[in-house]
C-alpha cells in the first residue's frame, strides 16, 4: 500500500504509536486497575485473533504508525504471544515492538520474546518487598517478577524498564529503595502517577503521589537528580530508541550518571499536547485516548465486509475526533466505563 497522509489530528499532533491490548485477563489484581472479585472478562470469540491484529497494523503502517507496544490485561497470559511479536516485527515500516508486562510469567518467556524480535520491555512493579507488592496487587508473586526482570536482562533486553504506579500512602517508603535498585541493577525505574482508571472508582487526586515529590525525596536522600536532555549522549547508551524522550516520560539521572529514573506525571503535568498514541483494545475497538468516552469498532469492519480502505478511514476519523486533552483536573472529568485492564495501558 502506498504511503498516505499522516495521522494528524485537529491540534496538529502526529500519531505514530499504536498500543495493542491482546487480552483483558490478568493473573494478578492491582487495585488501581482491576476489581478484586467477579471480573467480567471478554469472551474468547470477542478477542481479535493474531491475524486480525496483523491486518489492522498493516493498514495502519502506511498512515504513519511505526511503533507498537503490546499490553493488556496481562499480555503474557495470551498463548503464543511470541508468534504475534514475530508477525508484527516483520511488517515493513514497523521500527519497534515493545511489551508492557507484570513480569509474573516473564522468566519463562523472556528469551522466546527476544528471539521473536521484541527489543523493549517494561515490567510493572510497584514495590520492592513481597508484603508491599501484595498490597498493590492483591496477590503473591514478587519473587517471580524479580526473576522475570533478571531473565529479561539475561535475554538481552537493554534497558529493562520498571513502571511503578505512585500512590500516596503506599509508595513513599519504596522511593529510596527504587533509587538504589536503579543504581545497582541498571534497570530504569519510572514512576507513573496513579490515574483515575481503577475499576472500583476509588481514585481521588489526593491519593496521587506527584512526580515532583518523588524527585525531591530522591534528590535529598541519594543525590540530586538531573534531567537527561533530549539527544544527550547518555541516552543511546541505555536506550536504543532515539524517540524515547519523545514519549510522556521525563527522564532523569542521578548527578554522578548512575541510575536513571523517569516520571510520567499524567496528573500533575499532563502531556496531552504531545500525545502521539492511539490504542486498540483486545476486542478490536480503537481509542484515541486512555480517557476517551468513545470508541471506533474496527473488529466489526475486520470481521464484516470492511475493506482495508474502510479500516484506514475509520482510524483516520478516530484520530481526527481526538480531544485536546483529558480533564482529570477539572470537575468536568468523567471516568471511562472501561477500567485500565480492559483498555490496555
Ligand atoms: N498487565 C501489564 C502490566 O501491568 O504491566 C500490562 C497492562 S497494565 C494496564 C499497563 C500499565 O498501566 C502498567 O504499568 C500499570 O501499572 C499501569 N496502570 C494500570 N492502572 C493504572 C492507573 N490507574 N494509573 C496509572 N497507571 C496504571
Ligand atoms: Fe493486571 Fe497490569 Fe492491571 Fe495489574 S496493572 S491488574 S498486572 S493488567
Amino acid at each position: 500500500m502506498l504511503p498516505q497522509l499522516p495521522l494528524l489530528d485537529t491540534f496538529g499532533r502526529l500519531h505514530n504509536n499504536l498500543r495493542i491490548s491482546v487480552t483483558d485477563r490478568c493473573n494478578i489484581r492491582c487495585f488501581y486497575c482491576m476489581p478484586a472479585e467477579d471480573v467480567q472478562f471478554m469472551e474468547k470469540s470477542e478477542l481479535l485473533s493474531f491475524e486480525e491484529i496483523e491486518r489492522i497494523v498493516r493498514v495502519a503502517v502506511p498512515l504513519g504508525i511505526d511503533k507498537l507496544r503490546l499490553t493488556g490485561g496481562e499480555p503474557l497470559v495470551r498463548r503464543e504471544l511470541p508468534r504475534l511479536v514475530e508477525k508484527l516485527a516483520a511488517i515493513p515500516g514497523i521500527k519497534d515492538v515493545g511489551l508492557t508486562t507484570n513480569g509474573i510469567l516473564l522468566a519463562e518467556h523472556a528469551q522466546d520474546l527476544y528471539d521473536a524480535g521484541l527489543r523493549r520491555i517494561n515490567v510493572s512493579l510497584d514495590a520492592l518487598t513481597p508484603e508491599k507488592f501484595k498490597k498493590f496487587t492483591r496477590r503473591d508473586g514478587f519473587e517471580r517478577v524479580i526473576e522475570g526482570i533478571q531473565a529479561a536482562q539475561r535475554a538481552g533486553f537493554q534497558p529493562v524498564k520498571i513502571n511503578a504506579v505512585s500512590v500516596r500512602g503506599l509508595t513513599e517508603e519504596e522511593i529510596v529503595p527504587f533509587g538504589h535498585f536503579a543504581r545497582e541493577t541498571g534497570v530504569d525505574v519510572r514512576f507513573i502517577e496513579y490515574m483515575p482508571l481503577d475499576a472500583d472508582n476509588l481514585w481521588e487526586r489526593d491519593k496521587v503521589l506527584f512526580a515532583q515529590e518523588i524527585i525531591d525525596i530522591l534528590s535529598a536522600s541519594i543525590m540530586p537528580l538531573v534531567q537527561v536532555p533530549h539527544g544527550h549522549p547518555s541516552t543511546p547508551k541505555t536506550s536504543p530508541d532515539p524517540d524515547d524522550n519523545a514519549g510522556p516520560a521525563e527522564n532523569m539521572v542521578f548527578q554522578d550518571g548512575v541510575g536513571r529514573i523517569g516520571f510520567i506525571a499524567s496528573v500533575s503535568q499532563p502531556f496531552c499536547l504531545s500525545c502521539n498514541r492511539i490504542r486498540l483494545t483486545a476486542d478490536g475497538k480503537l481509542r484515541n485516548c486512555l480517557f476517551s468516552l468513545d470508541e471506533t469498532d474496527l473488529r466489526g469492519l475486520v470481521r464484516g465486509q470492511g475493506t482495508n480502505a474502510d479500516i484506514a478511514a475509520a482510524i483516520r476519523a478516530s484520530v481526527l475526533a481526538k480531544s485536546e486533552g483529558h480533564e482529570i483536573n477539572t470537575a468536568r472529568f468523567i471516568q471511562p466505563s472501561r477500567p485500565m485492564h480492559s483498555i490496555g495501558g
